[in-house]
């Protein structure tokens, strides 16, 4: 089975591959597809839908998406879908240092640091049949970065599982716990 990863990370396609060992995976440069996808969904299952149904529609082969994020319990869930440019809509004009270093702003007199990570995996297949499977993984905010791994909030994650932050944990470690990890194991079981 062919499948296009719909996504543009490069840490998420190298996920995506170690995941799903048995099926040939091809980014969207190795299919063609050059396209941007506004997520404009409200919900992660939305989003992950979107891109790809974007992607099966302009490349004619089953695509791969997921749409993930980080919800703070302190925070209402926030930044959840917007966990990518977290920063760049709340943040003031002047700030420049990103997302982890606006969330660890945000969170500095509080207490209650629980958080989780949450993935929603959509397979959609050229006759128009949709899968889609949700993962979560638990944890708490730091309040410093610890770690070089991984990408995004990793370094200020500190992961119930593995009790340690996701940038100190290898790749293998943070797949079999990842919000991203269960989700597509739980979507390859639907295969
Ligand atoms: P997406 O590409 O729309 O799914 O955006 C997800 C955003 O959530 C990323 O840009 C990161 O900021 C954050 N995120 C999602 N998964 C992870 C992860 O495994 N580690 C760290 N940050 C993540």
């Amino acid at each position: 089975m062919t499948i296009v990863a719909a996504t543009g990370n490069a840490h998420k396609l190298k996920e995506i591959r170690a995941l799903l060992p048995g099926v040939r995976i091809l980014s969207e440069a190795e299919a063609g597809f050059t396209g941007d996808v506004e997520e404009t969904g409200e919900t992660f299952e939305e989003n992950a839908l979107l891109k790809a149904r974007a992607v099966c529609k302009a490349t004619g082969l089953a695509a791969l998406a997921d749409d993930s994020g980080l919800c703070v319990d302190a925070l209402g869930g926030a930044p959840g879908v917007y966990s990518a440019r977290y920063a760049e809509r709340f943040a003031p004009a002047d700030w420049t240092l990103g997302n982890s270093a606006f969330l660890l702003r945000r969170l500095e007199n509080v207490a209650d640091r629980r958080a989780h990570f949450v993935c929603v995996a959509a397979l959609v297949f050229p006759d128009g049949r949709e899968l889609t499977a949700e993962g979560r993984s638990y944890g708490s905010i730091l309040r410093g970065s610890r770690g070089t791994g991984g990408f995004g909030y990793d370094p200020v994650f500190f992961s119930d599982d593995l009790q340690m932050t996701f940038a100190e944990a290898d790749e293998e470690r943070k797949n079999a716990v990842s919000h991203r990890g269960r989700a597509l194991r739980a979507l390859g079981e639907k295969l």
